[in-house]
């Protein structure tokens, strides 16, 4: 096992990745921007060094900077968290020709998963269902006679995209030109390449994705779904698990295609595999190579630590388990709190003056948040994670009301308002929710008003 690792991040998941090495016996390493001398990860830390000025392409993307923090303080791995540099292949392959361990997969898994493009091909020859789509499109003629093919709507992505950005509808022949040349232009000012393709665009989807672990040896399990439809700007709000879309015969089935899948593609460490979920069906979207945000409410239902089994496999342990092995209990739900004005979503830094994090049976925060902290303006606005746990659905919306409640965070505007909102709606309660609902229910209170 390793005795020291380097935290390549920041804020709750540098902390999150901090506590399971403790737990372990391992020793940490945090690095840390200009910026955040003081936080709470660099706090808690064995060692601390200063990678550089507060802009993350300064400091928490600076490659050589790490390595040479890891190399200096004698530490044997290296844990990328999310973001960042956590699906940067190269990163990986630079850890690794230092004599480091990347905690997490190889690079040549990386590239193969982390673009869209090859993943959706991997995914076809693992036996995975997958949109209707379109090869890499070269010009407008390609798209257009693509998107007929496929028939529309239809959805241009980059092949390297990520956060929601480079992807564009179309509804028609009228907009298809439009559509194809802003997504190129998005994916050529945020990603590496402009390369763009092709998907049916399904209208009316559940995001569904399944959590995976996999040994250096071939063994693979899954840890079950989080349906993660509740969402703004394609971006998450609210995930759950198991989903209140799926009967046991579903849960079940696509397990076994995902297992079988992984073992097909060779992959090892944590990964999960996104779907769309529409009228009882399926369709592959993507693969994050890396922890998720979201990886606390599949913790609560498996009672698994998946950081933990992360750093494990990393190793070269094996995972010690088979599928059924695997229990589920329970149900869990988390709100992603961020630092912003819940109406504008302008993002809301600053100093908290008072914090309170609820507690109690079945509640976890996971937060770098304490009284008295300065939120820096330079970086993501999530400050929380609230993750409730209970035995039914039922329990557990009652719980997240009631944690919601509790908490008080004073000094900066926070999203708790909205999610105290969105727990409250019929539609949330039954579960009866899509991709679009969150955005169409939040345009009818407005008209409302
Ligand atoms: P990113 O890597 O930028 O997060 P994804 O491919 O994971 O992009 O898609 C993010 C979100 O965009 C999905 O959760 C869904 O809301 C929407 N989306 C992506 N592809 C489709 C599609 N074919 N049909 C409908 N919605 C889609």
């Amino acid at each position: 096992m390793f005795e020291k690792v380097l935290i390549a991040n920041r804020g709750e998941i540098a902390l999150r990745i901090h506590r399971a090495c403790r737990e372990m016996g391992i020793r940490t390493v945090a690095v840390h921007s200009e910026a955040d001398a003081n936080a709470m990860h660099v706090r808690l830390a064995d060692e601390a060094v200063c990678i550089g000025p507060a802009r993350s392409a300064d400091s928490y993307l600076n490659k050589s900077a790490i390595i040479s923090a890891a190399i200096v303080t004698g530490a044997d791995a290296i844990h990328p968290g999310f973001g960042f540099l956590s699906e940067n292949a190269d990163f990986a392959e630079m850890v690794e020709s230092h004599g480091i361990t990347f905690i997490g997969p190889t690079a040549a898994q990386m590239r193969k998963m982390g673009d869209k493009i090859t993943a959706r091909q991997a995914a076809i020859e693992a036996g995975l269902p997958v949109t209707p789509g379109s090869p890499s499109l070269d010009t407008v003629e390609d798209a257009k006679k693509w998107a007929n093919e496929i028939g529309y709507p239809v959805i241009i992505k980059a092949k390297d995209g990520g956060g929601g950005k480079g992807m564009k509808v179309a509804f028609s022949d009228d907009d298809i030109t439009e559509a194809y040349t802003m997504a190129r232009a998005e994916a050529k000012a945020a990603f590496p390449s402009d390369v763009v393709y092709m998907e049916k665009y399904l209208q009316k989807p559940r995001h569904i994705e399944m959590q995976i672990l996999a040994d250096k040896y071939g063994n693979v399990v899954h840890l079950g779904e989080r349906d993660c439809s509740i969402q703004r700007n394609n971006q998450k709000v609210i995930e759950e698990s198991p989903s209140p879309a799926l009967n046991q015969a579903q849960r079940e089935e696509i397990g076994e295609i995902v297992r079988k899948a992984i073992e097909k593609i060779g992959y090892f460490n944590a990964g999960t595999l996104e779907f769309l979920f529409e009228d009882g069906k399926f369709y592959f979207l993507e693969m994050n190579t890396r922890l998720q945000v979201e990886h606390p409410v599949t913790e609560a239902v498996s009672g698994i630590d998946i950081v933990r089994e992360q750093i494990r496999i990393a190793s070269g342990a094996a995972l010690g388990y088979e599928q059924k092995d695997i229990k589920f209990n329970g149900h869990a739900i988390e709100c992603r709190i961020n630092a912003e004005n819940p109406e504008t979503f302008t993002p809301c830094p600053g100093k908290i003056t008072e914090w309170h994090a609820p507690g109690g049976l079945g509640v976890r925060v996971d937060s770098e948040i304490y009284s008295g902290y300065s939120i820096p303006p330079f970086y993501d606005s999530m400050i929380a994670k609230l993750i409730v746990h209970g035995h039914t659905r039922n329990s557990a919306l009652m719980r997240v009301r009631r944690a919601l409640e509790e908490f008080v965070i004073d000094g900066v505007s926070t999203t708790i308002p909205l999610h105290q909102e969105i727990i409250s709606q019929a539609e949330y309660i039954d579960g009866m929710y899509n991709i679009h609902w969150l955005e169409e229910y939040m345009k009818s209170r407005k008209t409302e008003k």
